[in-house]
């Protein structure tokens, strides 16, 4: 197939490699020049690295840190009251829990997008500069901003949360909303961080990973190392100030002055990290409902597009490389004999499973994720009625006490394995007539009985 994709973010760029992997031909177009990637870090799960690995990323090159810890730490007395041990999951994974400087996590995925490989598609043809401003879904026709048309056999729309196209897609009103809560954000050089006495005691012969503080008035920061642990990603949420109600994009800037207001009654190795590094950015945070349409005519939305969610699991990227790791199985084009393009029908059959492996397991986690703006676990016994509108398989009886980081959710989301649940969905639609009957996928691979019981004690 001849295929567009829009926008060049994880998910555009991820779609490139797999689709290209399945065969096609691919043409990327990207509204910006690339020249503000954004200076922060990014997580992966093992559920996202296996994708990386499968497709031969260079996670040298990328070097990204390796987590071995999460502490919960207070804000003054630097107390650490939650301590998740990450030593294990590598082994019960079978890959890596690491962090990624945005800027080399998107370097190795272009890398992958535009390099000749052998028995790949040939490399993707990334357009700059080229902001689409209208989506034919019927013809599969985009309209770019100096008038230009292409037309194409599938249009993959990867454009990010502030997709102006969803409501025609996807026929329901679900705009993105924000919710209260804004981020200061910056990247400290971690030498000089550690060059504070105290802040050095804090980090000093620990496992890399994340080291969060809060107070007991809802502010909540996030730091956590990337890029060989030469930088600290730091990431401060607070209830959203006046004059940051606008700043939804990522790259505004802010104040030392308002971040350590915000930061008030922090001890002062905390208070010290922003003074360490000149720039300030602060953005606002929106999340959206599941849709549960994600395919029209010969468009089909991924990545942030379709299932923003808030950060409190790190799976907004990885469910964007999951979506792309199942177009690569699902649309491989060897398997769209005898016809290739495959006829309208086909297509068609081919999104609806795609959306009947994909939605489940997305809308899970972006509900999941909006279990409570002040980004703990605590409202989770309430949502899996929430969840059961979009997924039938096997659900954790939520227990008390678990953090986004804990075993039983780890379970969870890390053992999900795309490439085998979407050979499995395969199976079914070459075997009978394409209709996978539910509970068949495990969207969260093996459940182990014993967190699908509330006998967890674990952080009580
Ligand atoms: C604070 C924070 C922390 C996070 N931490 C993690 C984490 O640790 N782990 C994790 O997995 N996820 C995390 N996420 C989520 C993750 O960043 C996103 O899910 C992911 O970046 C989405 O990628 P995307 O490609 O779908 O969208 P985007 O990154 O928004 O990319 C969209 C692209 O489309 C382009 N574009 C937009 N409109 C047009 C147009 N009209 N024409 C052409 N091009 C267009 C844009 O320029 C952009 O390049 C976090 C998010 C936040 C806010």
């Amino acid at each position: 197939m001849n295929i567009s994709i829009v926008g060049a973010g994880i998910a555009g760029l991820a779609a490139a490699i797999a689709l290209r992997r399945a065969g096609h031909n691919v043409e990327i177009y990207e509204k910006s020049q690339f020249k503000n990637e954004i200076g922060a870090a990014i997580l992966l799960t093992p559920n996202g690295n296996r994708i990386l690995r499968k497709w031969g990323f260079d996670f040298e090159r990328a070097r990204p840190v390796d987590f071995g810890q999460f502490r919960f730490v207070h804000g003054e007395s630097l107390k650490v009251v939650i301590h998740e041990d990450f030593s294990g999951v590598e082994s019960r994974f079978g890959d890596r829990m690491c962090a990624y400087h945005r800027v080399d996590l998107h370097t190795g995925l272009r890398d992958l997008a535009e390099r000749e490989r052998e028995g790949w598609a040939p490399p993707a043809k990334i357009k700059l500069g080229a902001e689409v401003v209208g989506v034919d879904a019927e013809k599969g026709e985009l309209t770019l901003s100096d008038g230009i048309r292409v037309e194409k056999d599938l249009v993959v729309l990867a454009d990010g949360c502030h997709c102006p196209f969803l409501l025609d897609i996807t026929g329901e009103n679900t705009p993105s909303v924000k919710i209260g809560k804004s981020v200061y954000r910056w990247l400290a050089p971690f030498d000089k961080v550690k060059e504070h006495p105290v802040a050095k005691q804090l980090w000093e012969n620990q496992p890399a990973g994340f080291c969060s503080f809060f107070n007991d008035n809802g502010i909540f920061m996030v730091t956590y190392p990337c890029r060989n642990s030469e930088l600290l990603n730091c990431a401060v949420f607070h209830d959203t100030r006046p004059d940051e109600r606008d700043k939804d994009d990522w790259n505004a800037n802010t104040t030392h002055e308002k971040v350590l207001e915000a930061l008030e009654g922090f001890s002062d190795a905390v208070r010290n990290i922003p003074l360490t590094t000149p720039h300030m950015k602060a953005y606002t945070v929106t999340q959206r409902p599941p849709s549960t349409r994600i395919h029209k005519g010969k468009v089909l939305a991924i990545g942030d597009t379709v299932h923003h969610m808030l950060p409190t699991h790190a799976q907004g990227g990885v469910a964007a490389l999951e979506d792309a790791a199942a177009l690569e199985v699902l649309f491989d084009s060897s398997r769209f004999a005898p016809t290739s393009p495959p006829s309208p029908s086909t297509l068609e059959a081919r999104l609806k499973l795609y959306t009947t492996l994909r939605l489940p397991r997305s809308a899970t986690m972006q509900i999941l994720s909006s279990t409570n703006p002040r980004f703990t676990m605590a409202n989770l016994a309430t949502k899996n009625e929430e969840i059961r509108k979009f997924y039938q398989g096997d659900l954790i009886d939520w227990p008390l006490g678990c953090t986004s980081w804990s075993e039983p959710i780890r379970e969870f989301i890390y053992g999900y394995d795309v490439f085998s649940e979407a050979e499995k969905a395969m199976e079914f639609r070459e075997r009978d007539d394409g209709k996978v009957p539910d509970g068949v996928l495990k969207w969260f691979g093996e459940v182990d009985e014993k967190w699908t019981r509330s006998e967890y004690a674990g952080l009580a």
